[in-house]
């Protein structure tokens, strides 16, 4: 028994139908911890050489941390992780909801799935009882209808994770649906789902997780949720969730507007959180033990069709709004809910359909190769874009291996204005005024995204700003001026090992980052679930020798990987800002390597970007990658 997980790895080869349980090893706890950490050994030491992402030797592995599904606030994140068809590298993703804490009191910590089954199939877990079963009935259908008709077939008590449409077509920026509007959307791993013949998987879980010191803990919860309630962060943010960023990203002209052309939309106001409360929202909607529902949950309605959606979170509303030009904040839930359902990354699809028709605006591409005539701002030429992507018809079969594949093969220096990062699409911050912003992008272990280290903050208003005290802050757009690039290595590398972390747990960070929730909490937290007293330091540790595992597995999946593999696309450092606050900025190339040089040297990584060995054997890595070197 080990306090706070349940104790076993849950392996499931669908080739075989085989099913074996396994002892959670106690040197993994105490080395990786959990969630993100668990994956990143995992896929180190198992991954066999030369794994086709999208081969049958691909693994999933879907980890909870923990701190998942104890009572504290918002204990409900599940992780996923596998090599990316996306990217060929490290992947993972995660989401919110229910599913990690009914695996977990199903008495599984992780379940690693192997092999392809031989028909459409989902996996059926109750507690002990673990099988395969025929999928067909849901096979072709949507991620909200599947969990629907899954509810209905089992119970409401089962939880869901599943594919749609564009999972099964492989499509290489597919996401996993849970909860009627929760998504793991990075990195493709729903692509790996559709691979494996798998559909979906189905939990429930009635028994219970050993803690330390029960009492104690429930008493500490209390006191915690009492705490976010009472933080003053929490009545601004929670009407508005994640949407509430939507103006002051835009003020300070990092918002993401027509294919990243330029960082500023004056329509912003349709599209802001204040939109979702006014015309949309119905009610809020939360996670597993969540103080500060995030989801937004309403009815969209548009001429192209309605639908219920929760959403949209500011992602969707940055890049299927401002960056395709949306101005009214129904046909941005809208466009989200297509996205949802046919099981697309609301962040991918947003820059893949952008693309296109930034393509087609300059005359790339015509009517004739996409099926019919497309423009930014058309609800309708967005719907049909999404559809043939999710369904790999005609152009959508090659805009569905994402922007990067798609701009190499169409050519006419479409990769200038390719935004993505080692093969995986960017998110909401435009940051040609925001270096650290930028360099997070850049080095991000899983492509661009800002989950990983998030520090427009600290590039716009300086060091010990919250996020909540920025968006306070308000203001007036005006005229920045260019900022300053060098130093950005150590808030970007802080940053790295932090948000991750929460990742590592198993729980949400947002009530951290967004309401100011002090990390001494968990710290307390933690010790009263494991027994075990590890500071906060300590665990940015672990943190931290993750993120070098997870660069050495880039560097071992993916050839040739190195500094070549950490650029943005040429339009952030050739063509300044057209227009609005950051107008005339821009970083060169110079200034990008620049920060590159600084970032590997304080990594202890090499100039091309590799770890060095000495860096390797300082967190106790050597044992590990000499095991796959022999
Ligand atoms: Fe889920 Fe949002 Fe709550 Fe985090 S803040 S647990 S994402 S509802």
């Amino acid at each position: 028994m080990i306090n706070g997980y349940a104790g076993t790895i849950l392996r499931v080869d669908l080739s075989n139908g085989v099913v074996t349980k396994q002892a959670l090893p106690e040197d993994l706890v105490n080395d990786y911890v959990g969630g993100r950490g668990f994956i990143a050994k995992m896929l180190y030491e198992e991954l066999p050489p030369d794994t086709d992402p999208l081969g049958e030797e691909n693994m999933v592995i879907i980890a909870t941390g923990p701190m998942s599904a104890h009572f504290l606030p918002a204990s409900g994140k599940t992780h996923f992780g596998s090599k990316s068809p996306a990217t060929g590298g490290y992947g993972d993703s995660n989401v919110g909801g229910h599913f990690g804490p009914a695996l977990k009191y199903a008495g599984y910590d992780v379940l690693i799935l192997t092999g392809k089954a031989q028909q459409p199939s989902y996996l059926f877990i109750e507690d002990e009882t673990v099988e395969i079963r025929p999928a067909d009935q849901f096979w072709g259908q949507g991620t909200n209808t599947v969990e629907k008709m899954f509810k209905e077939e089992l119970g409401e008590d089962f939880q869901i994770i599943t594919i749609g449409p564009a999972g099964e077509k492989l499509v290489k920026f597919a996401c996993i649906g849970h909860d009627f509007g929760r998504q793991a959307g990075r990195t493709g791993i729903a692509a790996v789902f559709g691979s494996k013949n798998l559909k979906a998987v189905a939990v429930k879980g009635t028994g219970s997780i050993p803690v330390f010191d029960i009492e104690a803990l429930y008493k500490k919860g209390k006191q915690a949720f009492e705490h976010v309630f009472n933080k003053p962060g929490f009545k601004g943010w929670v009407p508005e969730g994640t949407a509430g960023i939507t103006n002051w990203v835009n003020m300070v002209g990092a918002f993401p507007t027509r294919n990243f052309q330029t960082s500023y939309a004056d329509f912003h106001e349709q599209i802001n959180g204040k939109a979702i409360v006014e015309k949309i929202k119905i009610t809020d909607k939360g996670c597993f033990f969540c103080p500060t529902p995030c989801g937004k949950y309403g009815k969209a309605k548009t001429t192209s069709g309605s639908a219920f959606v929760e959403g949209p979170e500011f992602e969707s509303i940055a890049l299927l709004g401002g960056n395709l030009m949306l101005t009214s904040i129904e046909e941005v839930a809208y466009a989200n809910y297509v996205c949802d359902e046919l099981g697309l990354d609301s962040i991918s699809a947003g820059v893949v359909v952008s693309w296109v028709l930034e393509c087609y605006e300059k005359g790339i591409i015509n009517a004739t190769n996409i099926g019919r005539e497309v423009k930014f701002g058309d609800l309708d030429s967005i719907v049909y874009l999404l559809n043939i992507i999710a369904k790999r018809e005609g152009m959508g079969d090659l805009l569905a291996e994402g922007v990067k594949i798609s701009s190499e093969k169409l050519g006419h220096d479409t990769e200038r204005f390719a935004i993505q990062v080692k093969g995986l699409e960017w998110t909401g911050y435009e940051c040609r005024n925001a270096p650290g912003m930028m360099l997070s992008y850049m080095t991000s272990d899983i492509g661009a995204h800002h989950a990983r280290s998030w520090v427009l903050g600290h590039d716009i208003a300086g060091a010990g700003k919250s996020v909540h005290d920025l968006i306070a802050g308000g203001g007036e757009t005006k005229k920045l001026s260019k900022a300053e690039v060098r130093g950005k290595s150590k808030v970007v590398m802080d940053s790295q090992h932090l948000r991750p972390l929460f990742d590592v747990l198993g729980i949400c960070r947002l009530q951290f980052m967004e309401i100011g929730f002090e990390v001494e909490h968990y710290e307390e937290l933690f010790y009263l679930i494991t027994g075990k007293q590890r500071s906060w330091q300590e665990l940015l540790q672990v943190s931290e020798k993750i993120w070098h595992l997870t660069r050495c597995i880039n560097v071992r999946e993916v050839k040739g990987y190195g500094r070549n593999y950490d650029y943005p696309p040429r339009r952030f450092y050739e063509e300044p800002i057209p227009d609005g606050p950051n107008e005339g900025n821009y970083i060169t190339k110079e200034e990008i390597d620049l920060m590159l040089d600084e970032y590997y040297e304080a990594r202890g990584w090499d100039k091309n970007g590799i770890p060095k060995q000495e860096t390797i054997d300082r967190f106790g890595l050597s044992s590990l990658v000499q095991s796959r070197e022999s």
